[in-house]
């Protein structure tokens, strides 16, 4: 699957914006996947039973864990909403905490919803042609807020390691919710 040579270096082509898509390893999210994460769980059970649909996907080049590497791929986060609260990714913390990520977007609109373990909150916009940087110590998770998929490129310290539990279990503290077609960020209620 992996023919980079990461000693050497290569060149992706992300002309066609899921470039990576032809030659990476890809993790599919789907909404039985997604369970619990969303506010409005009884409506993810009803969407569910009609059909399991694909929230989200990750291309990644098989970057060797090891300090000194940089791993990088692309997110791409369909369009939809569970109730009124926007499609989005897990989110994580890094394991190896304080370390940053620069994302990259190439088609859509979303936010950056971040927090640190202080309870401090960050939601910055990503729009095409913008980078976002999440700082050292911040979870982190995209949402899509438009009608076309957002797509995202992204890289990180490739011995960071990723913790997905610590906001599973509660969530991050803001949402982002369709309130008459517009997207608003607030606070997450079951916080
Ligand atoms: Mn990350």
């Amino acid at each position: 699957m992996n023919q980079f040579d990461w000693e050497k270096g290569f060149a992706v082509d992300f002309s066609t914006g899921t470039g990576l898509s032809k030659t990476a390893k890809s993790t599919k999210r789907f909404l039985s996947q997604m369970k619990g994460i969303f506010c409005e769980n009884d409506k993810i059970e009803e969407m569910i039973s009609k059909e399991d649909i694909l929230v989200y996907e990750f291309y990644e080049l098989g970057c060797p864990e090891r300090a000194g590497d940089l791993a990088f791929g692309t997110t791409i986060l369909y369009p939809g909403k569970v109730g009124s609260e926007f499609f989005m990714t897990k989110g994580h913390f890094h394991v190896q905490i304080d370390t940053a990520e620069v994302y990259y977007a190439l088609s859509g609109t979303g936010y950056m919803v971040m927090e640190n373990m202080a309870g401090d909150t960050e939601c910055l916009p990503l729009t095409a042609g913008e980078a976002v940087y999440v700082p050292r110590g911040y979870a982190h998770r995209t949402v899509n807020t438009g009608g076309v998929p957002l797509i995202l490129f992204f890289t990180f310290a490739a011995d960071a390691g990723h913790d997905y539990g610590t906001i599973e279990t509660k969530g991050f503290r803001k949402i982002v919710r369709d309130v008459d077609g517009v997207a608003k960020v607030m606070d997450n209620p079951k916080w």
